[in-house]
């Protein structure tokens, strides 16, 4: 990709090589070792999920800027976020953060369904829009605060939180179905990456994986 070209000069097969690229070294070459993981990383076109300016860094080894004083999260976060979901055909995860979407297009290419919670109705709608337009139909999109969930017993297999809150809110502990994961960045100023499990006797377990820097939980 050259140094000044602008979005419309790359074709897709140059995405197409960033993104192969991307996954091998960033992902695969760092440990993401979950095949399926890899594969839905190398098919999902993160271009299409960042603002026109910012298409030809899409496969750069970082966040990106998406509007609202959000970002979209670094490739390797998102791989091995989703990796330590253990991800599943027949399993249903919840996604608070919608955000720009990537993330979202992973989780549907590997769950059988989504249930994606905005707090921003713009972000939200543009993520819907994207999504909608590559095809994705077993996606569920609601705006709001993602810790004010519909009032009903829905358990979730996988839960994927993308911005920070203090403490792990105990209303998306209770969402958990058993055997459920839950993946979470916690803290202020400096923050870790906890997985929240509930084993098969219904216990929590939890444990923190690297530190991390998101955004904060609205
Ligand atoms: N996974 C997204 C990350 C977006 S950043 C991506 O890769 O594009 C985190 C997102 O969480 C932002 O869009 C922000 O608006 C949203 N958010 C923050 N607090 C929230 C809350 N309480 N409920 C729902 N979404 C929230």
């Amino acid at each position: 990709m050259g140094l000044f070209s602008k979005p419309e000069d790359l074709t897709d097969a140059d995405y197409q090589r960033a993104r192969l690229r991307m996954v091998e070294t960033q992902l695969a070459k760092r440990n993401i070792a979950d095949q399926s993981v890899l594969e839905a990383m190398r098919r999902v076109l993160r271009h299409r999920f960042v603002p026109d300016d910012y298409q030809r860094e899409a496969y750069d080894d970082s966040p990106l800027p998406i509007g609202n004083d959000q970002t979209i999260s670094q490739p390797y976060v998102v791989g091995s976020m989703t990796e330590a979901l253990h991800p599943g055909k027949n399993k249903r995860a919840l996604e608070i953060g919608t955000g720009s979407g990537y993330q979202t297009a992973i989780l549907a290419e590997l769950f059988e369904s989504v249930v994606t919670v905005e707090y921003f109705a713009d972000l939200s709608g543009r993520a819907q829009a994207i999504l909608s337009d590559l095809g994705y139909k077993n996606i569920e999109y609601h705006i709001g605060d993602g810790l004010s969930l519909p009032e009903n017993d829905d358990c979730y297999d996988a839960i994927m939180v993308t911005a920070a809150p203090k403490i792990i809110p105990p209303e998306l502990i209770n969402r958990l179905a058993v055997g459920g994961r839950m993946i979470i960045p916690v803290g202020e100023m400096i923050q870790y990456l906890k997985l929240v499990v509930r084993d098969e006797d219904g216990e929590i377990d939890i444990r923190t994986m690297y530190q991390v820097r998101f955004v904060p939980l609205q």
